[in-house]
């Protein structure tokens, strides 16, 4: 199998990451022998939305776009000799809210060398937003803003269509970020039936396929508790992977020594592709 590289990392930047510095994460890639690296830091929120999260945690702040984009600078030029490391962000779908996010894009577009497009959030009946990754106790309590757990899901995957149709203007991200990221407390919170979740996945791997995206590949889920698989799960990689959409692999890193961490547990005969320039 061939992993390239990680293209979905975050850093300090992150209020909900750790602390460690990026020269760190650079290191450890070029230890595992990685030649690509995309920093895909999540994006600042529009600054007229409240961050849903319970602590407020959820993205970097807009004070430290700069900072953010000339350290990934300086590592580009000081190690360009051994690994190509791209700018990017992880931007958040925010169903309602397009109009602010293309404004938001626009911004920060033009930097942007790389992007994943995810929904961790979404809207409940009662017009609250709401994160859905954040915690099993939160989650919890999502479950029952929405009246059910098939209502939940329902929502998620209906948000990540959307998110695929969205226009979001010239800066819109190619990649989808974990299209099923609602699973990462499935183990606590299962589902009595599959096959409505089935077809919602099929749906959006059509859809990925007609607007010719990239699929996030994310390896971060193997590893939480109450989920066990990757995002998405193995088969529908491969369900993916037959139907020729470009797999881009990520850890999801929000801690230097993960870089690359559970790629080798993804069957031998996908190929990864590399994100398309922008
Ligand atoms: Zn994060
Ligand atoms: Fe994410």
């Amino acid at each position: 199998m061939n992993f390239q590289g990680d293209f979905h990392v975050h850093t300090n930047f992150c209020p909900h990451g750790s602390s460690d510095r990026m020269e760190t994460y650079v290191k450890t890639a070029i230890e595992k022998n990685l030649n690509h690296l995309t920093f895909t830091e999540h994006a600042p929120l529009p600054k007229t939305f409240i961050d849903p999260a319970p602590e407020k945690d959820s993205c970097m702040k807009w004070h430290d776009l700069s900072d953010y984009c000339s350290e990934v600078n300086r590592l580009q030029q000081k190690y360009k000799d051994k690994i190509a490391i791209k700018l990017g962000f992880e931007v958040d779908y925010l169903i309602g809210r397009e109009q602010d996010t293309k404004e938001t894009l626009d911004q920060i577009g033009p930097l942007c060398e790389d992007a994943i497009l995810s929904v961790h959030m979404l809207k409940a009946p009662n017009g609250e937003y709401v994160c859905v990754d954040y915690s099993d106790e939160e989650f919890s309590r999502i479950v029952q803003l929405f009246g059910s757990l098939e209502a939940v899901y329902k929502a998620y995957y209906d948000t990540v269509k959307q998110s695929i149709c969205s226009d979001l203007g010239q800066y819109k991200p190619n990649r989808i970020g974990h299209i099923t990221l609602i699973q990462k407390f499935s183990k606590k919170f299962p589902l009595q039936n599959n096959e409505k979740q089935k077809n919602d996945i099929s749906e959006i791997l059509a859809l990925i396929k007609e607007q010719g995206y990239e699929l996030d590949v994310n390896t971060a889920g193997f590893f939480k508790p109450y989920c066990g698989e990757s995002y998405p799960p193995l088969p529908i990689i491969q369900q993916a992977y037959s139907n020729g959409i470009p797999l881009v692999l990520g850890s999801d890193s929000h801690r230097s020594n993960t870089i690359a961490k559970g790629f080798i547990r993804l069957p031998q005969e996908l190929n990864f592709s590399l994100p398309q320039s922008r």
